[in-house]
């Protein structure tokens, strides 16, 4: 069997992939182009087209992430071939802590108190109990679920959403697009943790927003594609074009009351973006679920010995996107 790596860090997983299968030749792609011909599998993290053109003879791709919107968009992968995505492998942990921070941000009024304390205002917040604040889901994969599971757990009415019907213990389950519209008027914070496919992007845009309570907030760790940004910087109440917002307050303008936002349709985030400047938006720079390689390497490698056996491995549907 003949492995080729592409990876920032392809180094390391060719050490740990050639120790946990020995006879197997792991090559990576930035090695001599004689010593890396004739791969049957790829391992990869956003393959540049020159490497389809180059590799004809692959069976199977393993793609390092969850997110295969940049491989399936490549426009010289070839068609037919299986691709296995990363299932959670270790990202579902910190991509609870990252949302579970951020529905707090607004649930415990700490986007109020940072604003107040730049005027110096010493003032308590009533507290909206737990009980009280409904968050939506959208998206219940992999890690999707795991958010959702976890924020009911710690005693917020979770709602989710997903393509085909689905159960899951303590969160009220929607799918389809009366189930959307079902999910989006209960919901304090939306938190956006689908794929990018032709069917969800900018899915939030002025008609889903518009169908949010006044004063819900808006959490995207998924992907940029998901949301129609001049509609969001319409909805936290600056239109586009404008600069900025006042920054020493920034309240009371909008009906959205505030965003994190951790994935955007260009990376990094331009300078020039008006989110940047917009004092209810909180920006991260696609950091809130990174990939440890030791649970990463598990998946590979298991994946890889059972195409080695001949056995089937659910792989990505090319048609629906993810
Ligand atoms: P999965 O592929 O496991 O799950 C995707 C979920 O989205 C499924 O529940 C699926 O429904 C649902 N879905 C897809 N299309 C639609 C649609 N048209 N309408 C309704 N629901 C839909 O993804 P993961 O949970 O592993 O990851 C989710 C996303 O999180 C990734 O695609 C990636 O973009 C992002 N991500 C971001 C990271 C970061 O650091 N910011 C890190 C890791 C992931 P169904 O169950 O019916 O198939």
């Amino acid at each position: 069997m003949q492995i080729l790596i592409h990876a920032a860090d392809a180094k390391q997983w060719q050490t740990a992939i050639a120790s946990a299968l020995p006879t197997a030749k792991v090559m990576t792609s930035n090695a001599a182009l004689e010593d890396r011909q004739n791969a049957d599998y790829l391992v990869a993290w956003q393959p540049p087209s020159w490497l389809f053109e180059e590799q004809t003879g692959l069976k199977g791709i393993i793609n390092l992430g969850a997110g295969v919107d940049s491989l399936l968009n490549n426009p010289s992968l070839p068609a037919g071939i299986p691709i296995v995505k990363l299932r959670d492998a270790g990202m579902a942990g910190p991509m609870i802590d990252y949302v579970r921070y951020a529905v707090l941000h607004f649930q415990r009024d700490f986007d109020c108190y940072a604003r107040q304390q730049r005027r110096f205002q010493w003032q308590e917040q009533p507290l909206v109990p737990k009980e009280e604040w409904g968050i939506g889901v959208l998206g219940l994969g992999a890690i999707g679920a795991r958010v959702a599971q976890a924020l009911s757990d710690d005693g917020f009415p979770v709602h989710g959403w997903s393509r085909s019907p689905k159960t899951l213990d303590g969160v009220t389950c929607h799918h389809g697009e009366s189930g959307l519209t079902a999910l989006l008027g209960q919901v304090k914070s939306l938190v956006t943790l689908l794929p990018n496919t032709q069917a969800t992007r900018q899915i939030i845009n002025a008609e889903t927003l518009a169908a949010l309570p006044v004063g819900a907030s808006l959490i995207n760790p998924g992907r940029g594609s998901l949301i129609d940004e001049a509609a969001l910087l319409e909805a936290l109440g600056m239109a586009e074009g404008e600069e900025s917002v006042d920054k020493t307050d920034g309240e009371g303008r909008g009906r959205l009351r505030g965003a994190v936002l951790d994935a955007f349709d260009t990376e990094p985030l331009p300078a020039d973006n008006p989110l940047w400047g917009h004092p209810r938006v909180l920006i991260t720079p696609h950091m809130a679920a990174p990939t440890p390689r030791h649970a990463a390497l598990d998946q590979v490698i298991e994946t890889l010995k059972a195409w080695q056996a001949g056995e089937h491995v659910p792989s990505v549907d090319p048609a629906a996107g993810y």
